[in-house]
């Protein structure tokens, strides 16, 4: 394994040439040069599809695809790649589990726990189901600590619990709750626990089988990788146990009037001609990563967010919404409007995300309209900090006028 040398890191990153001071990785991280270059490779060299066709170029391919898989699951310890399913990304997956494992089972006055701190991808597909169900989900409120208040999921769990929606680590304040507590208490009401890895994949791969967990959802665009591609990692009686939800080409292995038998897992869920250049860049972006030290680059962009946090909390108003040392920095400056901010940030050629972040119900607990958000990879550098705080400065003259 290579050791972490922030410069280096960052030239295998073209984008970054031309993308002015890049703090928003949290939205969709930038790709390396190898994930390129596979990519592009795949539309230039490669003939034909996987799973269709007999000749050899298609039956390498067909190879290649198939091996990702085996890649998703050493990356996630899952015991056997026929637990990870292909799908567009972190959404698809969680509706995939919404509709195929827990829409047969769910009765009127059912519970769904989803925490306040979710993303919109794993509310919404909750409140779908409730809705086509009339089932209910029930809050899982924050603790001071801006964390899904763990002490209180133990009084919401309870007999007619049939799901825990939990996100690793939330999107707006980088915070990580506890998920083997989470994950324990949950299952010992019987209920399963879907965790929404989108945020947290790139920063701690989990351990599935260490943490017990029922479904692993994440997008490759996060993890270095390709948009329009992701996975969802389910446990093996689980999945053996869903329906398809989605009917197409090559997810069954007979059909006629009468109807169809599906293949089994994990083909049955991925109907129609797949993402195969995107799965063979997620494979790259895995290759790659596997020569990174991981820890070591994580810790060069936390440090960077905490010395952001520090230079910025010197502007009046500025309040900070960021859980412990992560690598994303929520904020806003009491008074200012995060969007006149964020467009005077745009002209100093500082790429940062304000708004809701796609999680109204957190906004709504953290008590604001939306707030900007610097998040930071290993790819970023003092320089990019300092150039964050000077705009801010310029900013707030400006504002202040
Ligand atoms: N959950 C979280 C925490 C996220 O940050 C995101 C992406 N912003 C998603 C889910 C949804 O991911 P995707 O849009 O790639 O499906």
């Amino acid at each position: 394994m290579m050791s972490f040398n922030p410069a280096l890191f960052r030239q295998q990153f073209p984008a970054l040439s031309d993308a002015g001071v890049y703090l928003d990785s949290a939205a969709t991280t930038l790709k390396p040069q190898t994930v390129i270059d596979a990519t592009q490779q795949f539309y230039s060299l490669s003939a034909g599809t996987v799973h269709r066709s007999q000749f050899s170029a298609a039956r390498k391919l067909t190879e290649r695809y198939e091996n990702a898989r085996a890649q998703v699951a050493s990356l996630l310890n899952a015991h056997d790649a026929h637990q990870i399913v292909w799908t567009r990304g972190t959404t698809e997956a969680i509706n995939l589990v919404a509709q195929s494992w827990l829409r047969p089972r769910l009765r009127a006055g059912d519970e769904i726990v989803v925490s306040e701190a979710e993303h919109h991808a794993n509310l919404v597909p909750w409140l779908m189901l409730a809705q086509q169900t009339g089932a209910r989900v029930v809050k899982l409120p924050l603790a001071s600590d801006r964390l899904p208040d763990i002490d209180q999921l133990a009084t919401l769990l309870n007999d007619k619990t049939r799901l825990l929606a939990l996100g690793q680590m939330s999107n707006v304040t980088g915070g990580c709750p506890d998920l083997q507590r989470a994950i324990t208490l949950a299952h010992a009401v019987d209920a399963k626990v879907m965790i929404d890895g989108a945020q947290g994949v790139v920063h701690y791969p989990p351990d599935v089988q260490a943490l017990d967990i029922d479904f692993y959802a994440f997008s490759a665009h996060k993890l270095y990788g390709p948009m329009g591609i992701g996975a969802l990692y389910g446990k093996s009686e689980l999945l053996a146990d869903m329906q398809p939800w989605q009917g197409g080409g090559k997810m069954l292995t007979e059909v006629n009037f009468e109807g169809f038998i599906p293949q089994p897992v994990p083909w049955r869920f991925e109907a129609g001609t797949p993402n195969v250049a995107g799965v063979i860049g997620l494979s790259a972006a895995l290759e790659w990563l596997a020569q990174l030290d991981v820890q070591a680059a994580e810790r060069w962009s936390c440090s960077l967010a905490t010395l952001a946090e520090q230079q910025l909390s010197a502007l009046p108003g500025f309040r900070s919404y960021r859980c412990g040392d992560s690598s994303l920095l929520a904020f806003d400056i009491q008074g200012i409007h995060h969007n006149d901010v964020v467009t005077l940030l745009a002209e100093s050629g500082i790429s940062l995300r304000a708004g809701q972040h796609c999680a109204q119900p957190l906004m709504a607990a953290l008590g604001v309209g939306g707030t900007l958000r610097a998040s930071f990879a290993p790819y970023n550098t003092l320089q990019d900090v300092e150039a964050l705080t000077r705009a801010m400065h310029t900013a707030m003259t400006l504002l202040a006028d």
